[in-house]
């Protein structure tokens, strides 16, 4: 290329519109169609809304705080397996590679994977079950949902508006997975990728977790066809791995069978049906996932996970005491709001007191709630 037609390209690509008009295919979410924000606010001179969504969330304080919630293995399990944080890494990584395979928008695929897991307790599922028991008389506490009060209300960053004032497109993403069987059009494709790479990347890290922290063995888990159908590939690969490297070797298989057979049965429908917008792909019967077989595969991989990994025993003691604990702290909340922050106490005027200590404690790491309950409610 010579200089000219480069100072030209890099003229063509210097703003978010051209850019994304050169890069993206017609089906993505581009910038320029979006519905704008909450409350409007002037475009950014070099950087595209779906950008900014991203560095808002990157520079929250929720977001910050996901290094310290754990995903499925506790801190005291040791350092090396994944936090919420990490995992929300290799989500918006996972989900980037693919989308911009498929000519999708990468700024808001970004957005909405480091979003997706902003809204978690402590302590996972196990902790959100807690809550959700304990605020059932008021809407109960689903992670989900608790993302959208985090970037719309708690969050505080600017002087002019309440939250973060994302775009609309990152919300109703978000919304999008409070309800997964919700009618109407699907979301965008960018959400549905999201949503997809969050399985993709949690089906694999759960996989080299558990065999790392030894609660399964590689052998038990070649019981899965999937895992046995990696495991064949790297034998035929490699000879005489270490359990180490056949570990990481088997888990590297696991991310790109996955990846690839995404990009391959997505990247070739979304060329035979040539959608001309987002809104037609949202409108059609086009679902952004795994192909029949490897879906039926994922299945059976969560299954064992499951039975073998969530519900291990060394699992199931952690679970029961945070559970036991979030009811305590919940229960004590409620009755000497005083015990709460600051924040939350102004919030219980506005929320009610049950709802104001389910925030609470939902926004706590996992360290933070063992310092407050042994500060406040250890016996
Ligand atoms: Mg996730």
């Amino acid at each position: 290329m010579n200089s000219s037609s480069l100072s030209n390209l890099s003229r063509q690509l210097a703003t978010t519109r051209h850019r994304e008009s050169l890069l993206l295919a017609p089906c993505a979410m581009h910038s320029c169609d979006s519905a704008g924000r909450q409350f409007d606010e002037p475009e950014h001179p070099y950087r595209g809304p779906f950008q900014r969504d991203r560095d808002r969330i990157l520079h929250s304080s929720a977001y910050r705080r996901l290094s310290g919630k754990m995903q499925v293995f506790t801190g005291r399990m040791g350092d090396y397996h994944r936090t919420r944080l990490t995992h929300t890494q290799e989500v918006a990584t996972i989900a980037r590679t693919i989308g911009r395979a498929l000519g999708l928008n990468e700024d808001l695929i970004e957005a909405l994977a480091l979003m997706h897991d902003i809204g978690h307790p402590p302590y996972g599922h196990a902790g959100e079950d807690a809550l959700n028991q304990a605020a059932h008389d008021v809407g109960g506490f689903s992670h989900n949902q608790f993302a959208l009060t985090i970037v719309q209300v708690l969050e505080v960053r600017y002087t002019e508006t309440p939250g973060l004032n994302l775009t609309q497109e990152v919300l109703e993403g978000q919304t999008a997975r409070v309800d997964k069987e919700a009618s109407g059009p699907r979301p965008l494709l960018e959400v549905q990728l999201v949503d997809a790479s969050d399985s993709t990347t949690y089906d694999a890290h759960d996989t080299d977790d558990a065999v790392k922290l030894g609660l399964v063995t590689l052998e038990e888990m070649a019981q899965i066809p999937l895992i046995a159908e990696c495991l064949d590939f790297v034998n035929r690969q490699y000879n005489g791995l270490n359990p180490k490297q056949l570990r990481k070797a088997v888990v590297h298989r696991l991310i790109d069978r996955q990846v690839t057979d995404m990009l391959e049965r997505c990247g070739g429908e979304l060329g035979t049906r040539g959608f001309r917008s987002a809104t037609e792909a949202m409108n059609s019967d086009f679902l952004i996932g795994p192909g029949r077989e490897l879906a039926e595969q994922k299945t059976e991989l969560e299954s064992f996970l499951h039975q073998r990994v969530y519900r291990h025993a060394e699992l199931i003691k952690v679970r029961e005491q945070a559970q036991a604990r979030i009811k305590l702290m919940f229960d004590g909340f409620v009755s000497d709001p005083d015990k709460m922050a600051p924040q939350y106490r102004r919030r219980a005027d506005i929320v009610g007191v049950r709802r104001a200590a389910v925030e609470f404690i939902a926004g706590m790491t996992d360290h933070y709630c063992e310092q407050v309950f042994e500060t406040h409610f250890a016996r």
